[in-house]
């Protein structure tokens, strides 16, 4: 107290106060002022009176100057304090959003957390729910609306999170993370309040009089009954978020433990699945595609591979998927095309080579520009190469794909929609984009040779990709029987197991000596 009373900016003006009342009263109490009157009318000819008021004025001068200063030094004392708590704000909140920030968030887990330490019966403590919200698809909308539109949108979305009078308070943590906090003793019910904050957000928020529907992934936990820390029940609300996210879009999932272990297990899958490509562990094989007519190999798909270190192959469908939610589809595929190529080179020069592009590449871009830069490495010519998407890729970004489509197919590039009769492409679409060939989703041909109705389908897209003047390809053909029946209904070209599974370089290499020797013998027996 001491120390503080000694720095006090107070002290000084205090201590000059003090010593003049005391040179007051001392004055008061000895008659100091008639003593001085009787002294001057003595001496009456020094001009003391004189003396004296000129003393009197300059000293109420000064005193009134000194106090002047001391105002003056509190005014801007307290000008600066308003400055660093404004900085202090500034550096706690968002300034697009007004939210409190990560920063806020580290302080507020700080202080609970003392909170929760210092409580002798814990129960007394504070229980919170967390909610933890990320949006879904907002990249879209920025693309669309432009950077000012989406700011626009994460206001909104903003507002939306805080007039929610269950939430006391509410965070924006990075692009489209938000974290809400509801005090659970006021409103014991998380999940109609996660319900509620979800439903408001899927409401239409209009830009610029562009209608936008926006998604959200909500994740649910209680502090601190799934964590003893708030940093942990953050966590936890985090890893449900993500649980949301994979079940669907716009899922509301509370946090279980049993989390913690998926958790645990995809980064350990993401870990083996980065050391994998580092080591170019992931492979292409090869499944042969027929011309169903001349009975002649016309090329292959390349299917990529990977078996992982004590678990066995993993289905593609598994790491392709991985790899776009881990964001390294662009290397995984750029590494799998260039080994792609590079073995097909090695191919007699009329086989061709088909390579399957994941939807989330035909929202970048650039990915045409990619495939043909990895076609000059390997030195594969652009008109060996078919790339094959699916529908959905379509349905994503359109715009973009028809983009990438157009410079690979100015390039010479052929183009095939894989899975066709599965998705939602239509007519026009098909007539618009740069489509060479169609590929008959395999699930129409497991029993086109046992389905009347199975048989009218394949039919329809045979004389549809007759009527656009496009190639057709019948996938997953496994009997005999069902691909005399394609022939006969006119289908171009076929794969399947009936005709070689896929296999690796190797075997490929193999496989297409042991054609050409069929071949020959043929050539050789009816000469
Ligand atoms: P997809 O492009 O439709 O590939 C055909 C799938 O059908 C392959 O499965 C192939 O092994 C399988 N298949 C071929 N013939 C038959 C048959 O007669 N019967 C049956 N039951 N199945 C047959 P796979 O290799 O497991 O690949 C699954 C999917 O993973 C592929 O479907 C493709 O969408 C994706 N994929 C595979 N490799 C890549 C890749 O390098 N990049 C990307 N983006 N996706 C890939
Ligand atoms: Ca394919
Ligand atoms: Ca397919």
């Amino acid at each position: 107290m001491w120390r503080k009373l000694l720095s006090s900016k107070h002290l000084e003006p205090a201590l000059v106060s003090l010593l003049a009342i005391l040179v007051w009263i001392y004055g008061e109490q000895h008659d100091a002022f008639e003593t001085l009157v009787t002294f001057m009318e003595a001496h009456e000819g020094w001009e003391l009176d004189e003396l004296f008021l000129a003393a009197v004025v300059f000293g109420l001068a000064g005193a009134f100057n000194y106090y002047r200063h001391l105002y003056k030094q509190s005014e801007e004392g307290k000008r600066r304090a308003r400055a660093e708590s404004d900085l202090d704000w500034l550096s706690r909140h968002d300034n697009l959003t007004g939210l409190p920030n990560r920063h806020y968030l580290k302080s507020f887990v700080d202080k609970t957390e003392r909170g929760f330490g210092k409580k002798k019966n814990q129960s007394e403590a504070k229980s919170y729910g967390l909610i933890a919200l990320d949006l879904d698809g907002f990249k879209k909308i920025n693309d669309l609306t432009g950077h000012a539109g989406g700011d626009r949108l994460l206001k909104q979305v903003a507002e939306r999170i805080t007039s929610n009078e269950a939430i006391k308070l509410a965070f924006r943590l990075g692009g489209d993370e938000f974290l809400a906090v509801v005090n659970l003793a006021e409103t014991p019910d998380l999940e109609a309040v996660a319900e509620n904050l979800r439903n408001s957000i899927l409401k239409p928020i209009v830009i610029d009089g562009i209608t936008n529907h926006i998604g959200v992934s909500v994740g649910l936990a209680k502090y601190p009954q799934d964590s003893r820390d708030l940093t942990g029940a953050i966590n936890n609300a985090d890893i449900a978020m993500y649980h949301a996210k994979r079940s669907g879009k716009n899922c509301v999932a509370t946090f279980e433990p049993e989390m913690l272990e998926l958790k645990l297990q995809r980064s350990q899958f993401e870990q083996d699945l980065l050391a994998a490509m580092a080591r170019n562990e992931i492979k292409p094989h090869y499944q042969p595609l027929f011309d169903l007519k001349a009975g002649e190999l016309r090329g292959f798909e390349a299917l990529a591979r990977w078996t992982r270190n004590g678990h066995g192959p993993v289905s593609p469908e598994k790491f392709i998927a991985l790899a776009e939610d881990m964001g390294v589809i662009t290397e995984l595929s750029d590494q799998l095309l260039l080994q792609a190529c590079k073995d097909a080179k090695t191919w007699p020069a009329d086989l061709t080579l088909s390579f399957n592009l994941s939807p989330l590449q035909l929202s970048d871009r650039l990915v045409g520009l990619r495939i043909l830069s990895v076609l000059g490495e390997a030195g594969l010519p652009p008109h060996r190469l078919e790339v094959e998407i699916t529908e959905s890729s379509l349905v994503n970004d359109m715009e973009t794909a028809s983009f990438v489509l157009k410079s690979l197919h100015n390039a010479g590039v052929r183009i095939a929609l894989d899975d066709f009769g599965t998705g939602y492409s239509n007519l026009l679409q098909l007539s618009n984009l740069y489509f060479d060939r169609i590929k008959i989703d395999r699930s129409f041909i497991a029993s086109v040779n046992t389905d009347e109705k199975q048989m009218r389908i394949v039919k329809t897209i045979l004389s549809l990709g007759e009527g656009l003047g496009l190639h057709t390809t019948a996938e997953g053909i496994e009997e005999m029987e069902q691909m005399s029946i394609l022939k006969d209904l006119g289908c171009d070209y076929g794969q399947g197991f009936h005709l070689g599974k896929p296999v690796d370089a190797a075997q490929t290499t193999d496989f297409i000596v042991a054609h050409f020797e069929k071949k020959a013998s043929k050539l050789r027996v009816s000469a």
